[in-house]
């Protein structure tokens, strides 16, 4: 693999999730080859309310994660950042609020995989989709991440519309609720991705779509890059292609999370 990208990947999983290989040193090491700038290890926080060791590690795995990932950072320092990607649930933002002090994560990636219990982007749960209104089904995910994004929580909103994972599109325009979200995340000040494992999905379209993208680009959000990756081979990957789809919505630079020495994050901004 050489992706020659001049960009970290803030989006990896580890085998701690119980759905993904490889260890933090395996993702370092595929980011180095494939010529990344940086890479986040961002692997599930354990699930409130929904324990599964198919789906997150467990809370008593949490301080392994954070050593083991401190470990590789401290062997590639400037190159690796310690990151978890955490499950909004409206009422649990109190439990997930005090995961996240407990340890010094460098950025926290914000995902929504469940509405009101049912988990959307897990295959096994596909029934749901023919037992639900679409549009409502949007509108739903639309809202709680907004709500998300304003508890402050989060650096990143992950895989935007991840809503459309499978293919099942709306059949009414979004543009108002697509607005509303938009508005904000730009309030809240917080980083959009642009996750390439959308790509690899059913629906073959990265994650948001070309057009939403633009949108987000009209909001002055900026962006980060992620590939999603379960397997240490998919690191940085599709980036080539993100990086063009970022630069036809628009943008021309890209968010970079700088830790600053007392645990503050800094962004700034590169070009694309
Ligand atoms: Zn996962
Ligand atoms: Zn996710």
């Amino acid at each position: 693999m050489n992706i020659r990208a001049e960009m970290p990947d803030y989006h990896t999983h580890t085998s701690r999730c119980g759905h993904a290989v490889g260890r933090p040193e395996d993702y370092v090491a595929a980011a180095l080859d494939g010529g990344l700038s940086g890479i986040g290890i961002s692997d599930h926080m354990p699930l409130a309310g929904h324990p599964d060791p198919a789906l997150s590690m467990t809370p008593a795995d949490l301080p392994d994660y954070v050593a083991e990932v401190l470990e590789v950072k401290r062997k590639h320092p400037g190159f690796v950042l310690l990151g978890i990607e955490a499950d909004y649930f409206p009422d649990r933002a109190g439990d997930v609020r005090a995961v996240l002090e407990s340890q010094p994560f460098d950025y926290v990636i914000g995902s929504v995989h469940y509405l009101d219990g049912w988990g959307f982007d897990n295959p096994e749960n596909l029934a749901g989709y023919a037992e639900r209104d679409i549009n409502a089904v949007y509108a739903r995910y639309f809202e709680l991440l907004g709500d998300a994004a304003a508890t402050g929580l989060y650096t990143i909103i992950g895989h935007l519309d991840l809503v459309k994972k499978f293919g099942y599109r709306p059949t009414s325009n979004m543009a108002q609720v697509l607005d509303t979200l938009l508005r904000r995340l730009a309030r809240a000040g917080v980083i959009v991705e642009i996750n390439t494992a959308g790509l690899r999905a059913p629906v073959a379209e990265v994650y948001p779509s070309p057009a939403i993208l633009a949108e987000v680009h009209a909001h002055g959000i900026p962006i980060t890059f992620g590939s999603d990756a379960h397997a240490p081979q998919d690191v940085g990957w599709g980036f080539a292609v993100a990086a063009q789809l970022a630069r036809r919505a628009g943008f021309r630079a890209r968010a970079e999370l700088i830790p600053q020495p007392g645990g503050r994050m800094q962004v700034e901004y590169r070009r694309i």
